[in-house]
């Protein structure tokens, strides 16, 4: 039997995949930090929640494999796994459906005006319907920022609402963009103008860091909707929370924030066009079986010399380890 360690209690759907091959030493991490103790004699380690460092890897020589129930690997130090011949395993378009339901779901929430006549019923206020807040989706634009695995299945359901689906995606080409009936649009600026609904379907990077802040929320229309099911830093929650409050645009909703967990006393949960989830969008039953399940897969997979497609660091493959 080989030996893999996880950092807490994997989905069962994936536990039981782990355990046709091997014991499972579950660490059961409270603290970040993942030392080399912790996993002395593993062959394989999945981290849900935690990090591990040059030390920790270094100190490690039996370990073969990081997996990652996910996409994220910024919890791991790759150059130093590259370095030790450790591969590492993600978990690609295993989410990718559950995250573009929940922005649609965002998307009929809003225009329903659900969530605010939710708790004014509740308050015994049935007046709520009166105020024709809600709206029909059919017809209306979305634009979506960023057409990868995720953009592109929110665009195949908004399209089923009958939707139009504009698409601002730099590397993604003209010629592909039309050819799935979308609109293609060169600029961001004029996404942001065009769209009833913008959804945020971009990773967390030095160029998208703050892409959504005051000029761009000036620019939206009035009435229009900002969605974000990817990552915190890419709105700027200040700029975000004044765009709401002078209604330069008529609601959010947010899956992710530039803290998480984001305070209780967050500003952005005092308003009532503001709708908020707690960084769920993946966290569906099929989602998480899907992803444990994959990453257990490939974990196996590596530590039996076979060559796993979903590795981040092919590289790794190299190391002399991988020669025998
Ligand atoms: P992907 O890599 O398949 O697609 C990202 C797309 O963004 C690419 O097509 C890329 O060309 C485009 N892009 C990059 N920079 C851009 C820019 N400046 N402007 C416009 N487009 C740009 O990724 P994906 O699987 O679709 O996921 C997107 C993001 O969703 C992930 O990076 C992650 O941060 C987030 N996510 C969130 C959850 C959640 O639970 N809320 C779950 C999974 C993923």
């Amino acid at each position: 039997m080989y030996k893999v360690a996880v950092t807490q209690k994997l989905h069962d759907d994936g536990l039981a995949v782990l355990q046709k091959e091997s014991t499972v030493l579950n660490l059961d991490k409270k603290t970040p930090l993942i030392t080399a103790k912790e996993i002395a004699g593993q062959d394989g380690l999945i981290i849900r929640i935690a990090t591990i460092d040059q030390t920790a890897i270094e100190a490690s020589p039996q370990l073969k494999v990081i997996g990652r129930p996910g996409v994220g690997y910024d919890s791991i130090d790759m150059a130093a796994a590259t370095e030790s011949g450790i591969l590492v395993v993600v978990t690609p378009g295993a989410n990718t459906l559950s995250v573009a339901e929940h922005a649609v779901a965002m998307m009929m929430m809003f225009a329903k005006d659900m969530l605010f006549c939710d708790r004014e019923l509740r308050k015994g206020n049935f007046q709520a319907r009166n105020r024709y807040k809600a709206f029909e989706l059919d017809k209306k634009v979305l634009g979506l920022i960023g057409l990868g695995n995720i953009g592109k299945e929110t665009a195949r359901l908004a399209k089923g609402l009958g939707m139009s689906v504009a698409v601002y995606d730099p590397i993604v080409s003209q010629k592909v963009i039309e050819a799935l009936g979308y609109t293609y649009v060169a600029t961001l600026d004029d996404l942001l103008k065009a769209s009833d609904i913008i959804s945020i379907h971009v990773p967390l990077l030095d160029s998208t860091k703050n892409l959504i802040s005051g000029r761009e929320l000036e620019i939206m229309k009035r009435e229009a909707l900002l969605v974000n099911c990817s990552r915190g830093g890419i709105v700027d929650e200040d700029a975000l929370y004044d765009a709401l409050v002078d209604e330069k645009i008529a609601g959010a909703a947010l899956d992710v924030f530039s803290t998480e967990p984001p305070p209780a006393d967050d500003r952005l949960f005092t308003l009532d066009n503001v709708i908020v989830t707690p960084h769920m969008a993946a966290q569906t039953k099929e989602a998480v079986s899907r992803m444990a399940t994959r990453c257990a897969q490939g974990v196996l997979a590596v530590i039996r010399g076979e060559h796993w497609p979903h590795v981040v660091n092919p590289e790794a493959y190299d190391h002399p380890r991988w020669k025998k």
